[in-house]
């Protein structure tokens, strides 16, 4: 306002199209080694075959650095490594012990959160608001929680005892690439395991940072590897007969080769598939949080989240006010370079993904579906996809029924408790979902008749490293997280 004539002043008028400036984390501070060599036995080593790949920075397609490739020999020499420190090692020492080494990953990991952060977003394209508010302080409060546990496994199970079960290979996707490893590595750690872990191949390289620090936490040598490669690498990290567990992040069909691949071994498996989850909105739910909440669960880290709420429910006294209040807020998301602290959407990992995405949101609209999509622009170079959401489509549409794993929403409307309960269910898969209401009993009603793993109440996507998660039906079974994320790591008498 000009304050002596109390009219609107020139500079307030600018305010119309106020935007935010660029505020860039800056990359000064960074440093990655260009060749990125296979951890095993406690040293950085080339790859037998010499075979490199490169992992590329999404938002602009640049190569940031080569990535060894492991093959069958080096496998096995990381197999090797793992079960002489389990025989000799790990398995011996004292748990408070163990539990000082973990606690000190843990340190390390937040005293270099910010470097991780930027990292993570530079190799795998989401926000770094994103990796420095979630991923990295998650993963270093994933390895505090663990590490409490290493020395109070007998109170963990009261009346029975725990034995390690040996060398857990894991296997882990790109999207949370250092808070997968943490869910991973922390509670084998923990029960006194030891590990081969293989990384996502377009996001390998946080968990090369992660090495260094266990190395420089004075680990045994062989209690944690890291080899990195694609499918390949993980499917001979599955097939190693010394293997004797195997723990998996990724989608529903690699875990159904993993368990044929297992059926008949001695090896335990846990699985962390997909997902497909429903996100509940009653007419009485406080609509503007739930709002956020819709968008935090499928915007959020451009979708590429297993638990994202993929599919809304609204009911239909309310849907018109929630799409239009939602379509408000899709415009003011700000897509762009994920190194920005203001960006709400990042890049999307690769270019399959982002080919896979198009070819949802194709086969959604030949199917009869309406979309929307806000008015942002994209950046030229990099692989990117706008907020999307999908209206007219029902339960039979492929949008609906089949994971895509972007930031694109179908959804639909519904009457009563039990149509929405029984549409909520009518998926192969079931981790997770949302209610949002203002009953209690309501929450109660729906969340336990929703088969699915975690249910947010008037929340979404919130995560504690002693809350248990995992799938029912194809999203699949044993839980990371929690008490219950140390029992697929122990043996118990
Ligand atoms: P993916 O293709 O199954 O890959 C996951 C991991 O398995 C990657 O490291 C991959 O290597 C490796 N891999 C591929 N083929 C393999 C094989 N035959 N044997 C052993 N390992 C193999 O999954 P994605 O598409 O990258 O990841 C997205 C999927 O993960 C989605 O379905 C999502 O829902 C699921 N996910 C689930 C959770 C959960 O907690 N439930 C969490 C995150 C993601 P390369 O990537 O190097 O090829
Ligand atoms: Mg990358």
């Amino acid at each position: 306002m000009n304050e002596s004539s109390g009219t609107p002043s020139k500079e307030l008028d600018f305010q119309t199209d106020w935007t935010y400036s660029p505020a860039p984390e800056s990359t000064d501070h960074i440093e990655f080694p260009e060749k990125n060599d296979l951890f095993i036995n406690g040293k950085f080593q080339p790859p037998v075959n010499g075979k490199y790949f490169e992992t590329l920075d999404p938002s602009n397609e640049e190569k940031l650095a080569d990535v060894a490739e492991a093959g069958q020999e080096d496998i096995a020499n990381a197999v090797a490594a793992a079960s002489k420190a389990y025989d000799k090692v790990w398995s011996k020492i004292d748990p408070a012990e163990r539990g000082k080494y973990i606690y000190r990953i843990a340190r390390q990991i937040q005293e270099r959160a910010r470097e991780f952060a930027v990292i993570e977003s530079m190799d795998g394209g989401k926000p770094i608001r994103e990796s420095r508010d979630v991923d990295i302080p998650l993963s270093a409060a994933h390895f505090f929680y663990y590490a409490g546990w290493a020395d109070k496994l007998d109170y963990a199970f009261p009346g029975r005892k725990t034995k390690p079960v040996g060398v857990a290979g894991q296997i882990i996707p790109w999207n949370f690439p250092l808070l997968m490893a943490a869910w991973k590595i922390a509670p084998a750690l923990a029960a006194g395991n030891t590990v081969v872990l293989k990384p996502a191949e377009s996001s390998p390289l946080t968990a090369m940072k992660l090495a260094e620090i266990i190395q420089e936490a004075d680990l045994p040598p062989g209690v944690v590897n890291i080899i990195n490669g694609g499918g390949e690498t993980g499917r001979a990290l599955v097939e190693h007969p010394d293997i004797d567990k195997i723990a998996f992040t990724g989608s529903t069909e690699v875990g159904k080769w993993i368990m044929k691949s297992v059926a008949g071994t001695p090896k335990k498996y846990s699985l962390e598939l997909g997902g497909k989850a429903a996100n509940i909105i009653f007419e009485d739910a406080p609509i503007d949080q739930a709002v956020e909440g819709i968008v935090n669960g499928i915007f959020f880290n451009q979708g590429h989240v297993c638990c994202a709420g993929s599919r809304l429910f609204v009911q239909e006294s309310v849907a018109e006010n929630v799409i239009s209040k939602l379509k408000d807020r899709m415009d003011t998301l700000i897509v762009g370079n994920p190194l920005d602290k203001n960006t709400d959407i990042g890049a999307i990992n690769s270019k399959t993904q982002l080919e896979r995405i198009k070819m949802y949101v194709d086969i959604g609209q030949k199917e009869g579906g309406q979309i929307f999509q806000p008015s942002c622009s994209l950046p030229e170079k990099g692989y990117w996809y706008a907020p999307t959401l999908f209206t007219d489509v029902s339960q039979s549409h492929r949008v609906v029924q089949e994971e895509i794993f972007g930031p694109v929403l179908a959804i639909q409307t519904f009457r009563t408790v039990d149509e929405v309960i029984a549409k909520a269910n009518n998926t192969p898969y079931g981790l997770s979902g949302g209610v949002w209401t203002d009953k209690g009993s309501k929450i109660f009603n729906v969340s336990r008749d929703i088969r699915a793993g975690v249910i947010w109440a008037n929340t979404f996507n919130k995560f504690d490293p002693s809350a248990p998660f995992g799938g029912y039906k194809e999203s699949g079974f044993g839980r990371e997280g929690g008490l219950e994320g140390l029992l697929p790591y122990v043996d118990l008498d």
